[in-house]
């Protein structure tokens, strides 16, 4: 059922024009913009146009709304049971267009399809499925004061709540946000980045096909500074879901928290890697390699300081750009290890911080250019995966989030000199360990400034878990109960014995 339906819509919509035009989800509807503007949407794999998305300003904006608030009531009072089955159908249709949706994420993010067949797209059905599954599982507190009073929690949805994701993990996480505040019966407003609109929009085919009920989920295309500002503002949205930037979610944060919206923000990262000589060494730099440059390095959550122990300092530089050298860079729809960076300005960005490191005197150990795809990826966005070394924990190349492929490499001594190091950013999102010493393990867990701590091992997710930052990472947390607290209010009934 699901996949004919979405190939007949992209070919359909590719015979009537081109490049072919993604529609807002309004009201179980496709819509253009009221304005009647488009934006252009850039293959990264070879820098050209391929669609066009909505540039929705604030009257599509105000159709959402609308129709996300005649949804409400409804969809507030459905049981659980019911908008868990809704939900169900959705995970499935995402797994039997499982290939199509892969190839889109790539083509219009630049990774690997591989990586989008085997994380990305799962992922996305799995978010629906476990908030739709976690919902049935939901139960609230009582307080029993003895011969005095009974207190009892009950925890309601908000209402018309907006999601706001980023384009590294496109449809991976606007499901991550919507399943939970869809599976606590609030209605839904949503945009995706504008830079990776395609599987969202590929989404709301899926959505309508489901039967998911007019207006409980809306997605609106378009620029942040203008539909994503538009929806962070609306005075009928009470919370805001956040993934993206820190500069981004300070703008959202200043915007919303005078109106006393709830928020969750989860931001950049900075992430330490931290290294003892007693670790499993073919374990540590297997999963070293995915932490680095998994996703061309656009992951928050990779760990882009790699920090060593001094006694395998050089034991580790050569060991692990021996098999830097080893990835595959090339065409993301062909089975390589490094596609494309997601845009043009975002190339040069990284080729930026990449500079300036060599203007500090750094060693580029491997890396450090662009690289030239021969074939229909002549034009595209890649850059080698680069490692360096030289710098100091305090230049910006070891402050500020790269988000690409370039890993810098710094050596410590002590257990106190690798925390004061992995600490002194201000960010606090993701730390990893390699050491075989549990009890040190233990104890640098409990001391790392940091919302989730790995040891031996990386991005492992158990969606029960918290996920989230400190600092500059971001505020609340999202996964299992966490999101359905974020997505609901508590209300306590008290009654008198
Ligand atoms: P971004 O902040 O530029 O954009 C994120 C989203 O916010 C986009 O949909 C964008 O259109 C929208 N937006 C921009 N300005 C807005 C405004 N004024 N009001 C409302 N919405 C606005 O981020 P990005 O470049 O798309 O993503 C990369 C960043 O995301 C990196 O910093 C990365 O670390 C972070 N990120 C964090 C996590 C996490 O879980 N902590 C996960 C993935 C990515």
């Amino acid at each position: 059922m699901g996949a004919p339906f979405l190939f007949w819509v992209l070919r359909g919509m590719a015979d009537i024009a081109l490049p072919m035009k993604l529609l807002n989800y309004i009201n179980g509807q496709l819509n253009e913009p009221l304005s009647g503007k488009w934006l252009n949407n850039i293959e990264p794999a070879t820098g050209l146009v391929y669609s066009q998305i909505p540039d929705s300003t604030a009257e599509d904006l105000q159709a959402a709304m609308e129709a996300a608030s005649a949804a409400y009531p409804a969809w507030a009072a459905t049981e659980a049971a019911e908008r868990s089955r809704i939900m169900l159908r959705i995970a499935h249709l995402i797994e039997e267009n499982l290939e199509l949706l892969a190839q889109a994420e790539s083509q219009d993010n630049g990774k690997p399809v591989g990586l989008a067949r085997v994380m990305d797209i799962p992922r996305a059905a799995a978010n629906i499925s476990f908030f739709a599954t976690a919902i049935l599982h939901q139960n609230t507190e009582t307080h029993y004061n003895q011969g005095h009073s009974l207190n009892y929690t009950l925890r309601q949805p908000i209402g018309v709540v907006g999601c706001i994701s980023p384009w590294n993990l496109p449809l991976y996480l606007f499901t991550w946000k919507i399943a939970p505040a869809l599976a606590a019966g609030n209605t839904v407003i949503a945009k995706p980045s504008e830079i990776t609109p395609l599987t969202a929009f590929l989404f709301s085919q899926l959505c309508i096909e489901a039967g998911l009920p007019a207006g409980v989920l809306n997605i609106v295309h378009g620029r942040g500074g203008q539909i994503g500002q538009a929806l962070t503002e609306h005075p009928k949205v009470k919370a805001i879901s956040f993934t993206g930037g820190t500069a981004t979610g300070k703008v959202i944060a200043a915007t919303a928290a005078p109106m006393f919206k709830k928020l969750s923000l989860e931001l950049g990262g900075k992430n330490p890697n931290i290294i003892f000589a007693d670790c499993d060494w073919e374990d540590m730099l297997n999963t070293t390699i995915r932490s680095s440059f998994a996703n061309q390095g656009q992951i928050c959550l990779c760990g882009s300081r790699i920090i060593v122990e001094r006694s395998v300092y050089e034991r580790f530089k050569t060991d692990f750009v021996a098999r830097v050298k080893q990835l595959r860079i090339g065409d993301p729809s062909e089975d390589v290890n490094i596609g494309a960076v997601v845009s043009e300005p975002h190339m040069n960005k990284i080729l930026g911080y990449i500079e300036s490191a060599r203007q500090q005197g750094a060693q580029i150990l491997t890396g450090g250019n662009r690289v030239q795809v021969p074939g229909r990826c002549a034009n595209g966005y890649f850059l080698e995966p680069t490692v360096i070394d030289g710098l100091g924990a305090d230049c910006n190349l070891n402050q500020e989030e790269i988000f690409g492929p370039v890993v810098t490499i710094i050596a410590f001594d002590t257990v106190e000199e690798a925390l004061d190091i992995a600490n002194g950013t201000p960010y606090g999102l993701a730390a990893t360990l390699w050491t075989q010493n549990l009890t040190r393990a233990h104890q640098m867990a409990e001391k790392l400034d940091s919302g989730i701590v790995w040891v031996n091992c990386w991005l492992v997710r158990d969606l029960r878990t918290p996920f989230g930052g400190v600092k500059q990472s971001g505020v609340g947390r999202e996964g299992g109960w966490e999101a359905l607290k974020f997505f609901t209010e508590a209300k306590n009934v008290c009654i008198k014995l």
